[in-house]
């Protein structure tokens, strides 16, 4: 197993500590939990922060449109540094002059189960899956649930994939959760209460 530092050192060398109120990596490592966590960031433009657990960090992409639960809609996703374990709880307001300066909220948050494990002598771990460029998951948040496919376009550094719900009887063109569900899973607040409580910290 490589180490966790290596993998968190893009994470640590774009933030200052003492200035942002994100976490710190802390120990880490690989619990064996599936957690996923969806945080709605507006930093100088809105998107949502889909990170997955796995390999003792959460696997991170911004998603400018954030996931939609109709199957025909592609939403893009940009590949982004891992993140440590903590920050699936992070809620607040980074500090505006510093690496992604803005709220953050709690949008979704629960478990996952990797699809891929289960297709015989082709199952793939998801290290396999993110390697591979197809990764299929099936979610069970509050607002999100069923298969989710997170499939690579571009690669680079930054690579580009695109978010796509699973045709299955989670499926659902009708909602639109990301226009309709606004508040924090963890707090019930909404951004510009989570921003209010940012200030009057600060
Ligand atoms: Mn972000």
């Amino acid at each position: 197993m490589g180490s966790d530092k290596d993998r968190l050192g893009p994470y640590r060398s774009k933030r200052d500590f003492d200035e942002t109120p994100e976490p710190a990596p802390g120990k880490g490592g690989d619990d064996g939990g599936r957690r996923f966590v969806i945080q709605k960031h507006d930093a100088s433009s809105v998107h949502y922060d889909f990170r997955l657990e796995f390999d003792g960090v959460l696997k991170s992409w911004a998603v400018p449109k954030g996931p939609s639960t109709d199957p025909g809609e592609k939403r893009l996703a940009i590949r982004t540094e891992d993140h440590p374990l903590e920050y699936a709880d992070f809620e607040g307001v980074i500090p505006q002059d510093e690496y992604g300066g803005g709220t953050v909220m709690v949008w979704d948050a629960g478990t996952y189960r990797n699809l891929r494990a289960d297709e015989g002598e082709n199952s793939l771990d998801m290290p396999g899956s993110l390697r591979g460029g197809l990764i299929e998951v099936w979610l069970e948040g509050e607002k999100l649930k069923g298969g989710y496919a997170l499939k690579r376009i571009e690669p680079g550094e930054k690579s580009q994939w695109l978010l796509i719900k699973m045709d299955d009887d989670e499926a659902d063109a009708r909602r639109n959760p990301v226009s309709t569900q606004n508040r924090s899973v963890k707090t019930g607040r909404t951004m510009h209460q989570i921003a209010k409580a940012g200030e009057e910290k600060a």
